[in-house]
């Protein structure tokens, strides 16, 4: 067979170009995944009867309507606000930082302007931020790092949030309100069907062909194809390594099954002063999936070893994936897309929205 397009990849990226290039150009796509399914990091799957994502907990949120309105042809949303509790001292109290937090954690009463007070009694005074923990320390002050940051960051990391750049903690929000909602965006949901489902939906053209369990390395030489090669694979890879490994953050998860209804009281609790792991998920909070007795559970465990998760972010690994982007812009019949090729943490939404515009300014 011949095919226009050639797609590495089949997580949201890759199936965003090649349903695009499908159905909007009718041309042909091979897409070529590793794994034994589609989805990416996106892919759930019932597992005694529950749904459960194997590569921990993916909510789906966004600014952008055009990214709502594309995904919204592929599925029914689920209306789902999530809201995430940290385990601290024995207690439960929400993150991010918001007022309920600190009445929680410390046993006080305070309203919007008694915990600006509080917050401008605490915190420290940092002439430079330079790093995560100057980030916390200046915001909020040294208990509230050790108690809900330090030891977190550490294991997610590997490393004390004092040897990270600022912008890994400053993303985190700290509110002055009792809004305890983890995202602020205008559109939150999870797909009434699963993520699997909405990504079935997506490749449903007899255009798409998909070849799972093959990396495609290993065919790439004896497929035919006119047009251009669309890589979403990790980019040291691509490059045989020729500047060294790109380092991240790996997880890896551990589900369980739990003879009870209920497991804890949100979807995702941290657990900041555990030696090992960083949260547990509790699907069914999710998903809003009623089955009685039972329950699904993962931790996870950080680690160099596992699935890659997170772009380590130090200057050496940066100033890595600046010599190999210096190839990718050479590259004329390939085009790069999504989270591995670009080095790069990005949410669903960005990766969708990246690959949309990708497909309107190189493709179409
Ligand atoms: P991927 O999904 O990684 O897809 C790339 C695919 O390429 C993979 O299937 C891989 O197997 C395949 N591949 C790689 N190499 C080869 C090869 N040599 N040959 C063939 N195939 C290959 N985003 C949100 O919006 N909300 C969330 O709540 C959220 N939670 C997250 C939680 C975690 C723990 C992580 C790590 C990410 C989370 N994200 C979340 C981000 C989300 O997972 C990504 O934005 C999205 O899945 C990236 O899609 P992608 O197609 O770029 O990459």
């Amino acid at each position: 067979m011949e095919f226009d397009y050639v797609i590495v990849g089949a997580g949201l990226s890759g199936l965003t170009l090649a349903e695009r290039i499908a159905n909007e150009l009718d041309e042909k796509v091979l897409i070529i995944e590793k794994r034994d399914h589609i989805g990416g990091n996106v892919y759930d799957y019932y597992q005694n009867d529950i749904l459960i994502q194997k590569y921990g907990p993916h909510i789906f949120h966004t600014k952008e309507k055009k990214v709502y309105d594309y995904l919204s042809q592929f599925t029914e949303w689920i209306d789902y606000e999530h809201r995430v509790l940290s385990c601290v001292d024995g207690k439960l109290v929400p993150m991010p930082i918001c007022i309920d937090t600190l009445n929680a954690l410390y046993d006080l009463d305070l309203d919007e302007n008694s915990m600006q007070e509080w917050i401008d009694e605490h915190k420290e005074d940092i002439k430079e931020i330079k790093s995560s923990e100057d980030v916390v320390l200046a915001n909020a002050g040294r208990d509230i790092y050790n108690k809900l940051f330090k030891n977190y960051t550490e294991k997610q990391w590997g490393t004390s949030a004092a040897n990270l750049s600022s912008d890994v903690i400053s993303r985190i929000p700290f509110r002055f309100n009792h809004d305890d909602r983890y995202f602020e965006d205008a559109y939150q949901g999870m797909p009434k069907d699963g993520f699997t489902k909405m990504c079935e939906r997506m490749i449903e053209s007899d255009n798409i062909h998909v070849g799972l369990k093959s990396d495609y390395k290993d065919y790439i030489d004896r497929i035919k194809y006119d047009k251009k090669l669309i890589y979403t694979g990790p980019i040291d890879y691509f490059y045989d390594y020729k500047y060294g490994e790109l380092l991240y953050r790996c997880l890896n998860f551990v589900w369980e099954i739990v003879d009870e209804d209920s497991y804890q009281e949100v979807a995702v609790v941290n657990y900041p002063n555990d030696p090992y792991f960083t949260r547990i998920t509790e699907f069914k909070k999710l998903t809003s999936q009623k089955i009685d007795g039972k329950t699904a559970i993962m931790r996870e465990y950080p680690g160099f070893n596992g699935e890659k998760c997170y772009p380590y972010p130090t200057q050496e690994y940066l100033d890595k994936f600046k010599l190999y982007e210096a190839e990718m812009e050479k590259e004329e019949n390939v085009i790069f897309a999504g989270r591995l090729a670009k080095y790069k943490y990005y949410n669903m939404d960005l990766v969708v929205k990246d690959a949309l515009e990708i497909f309107e300014k190189e493709i179409k």
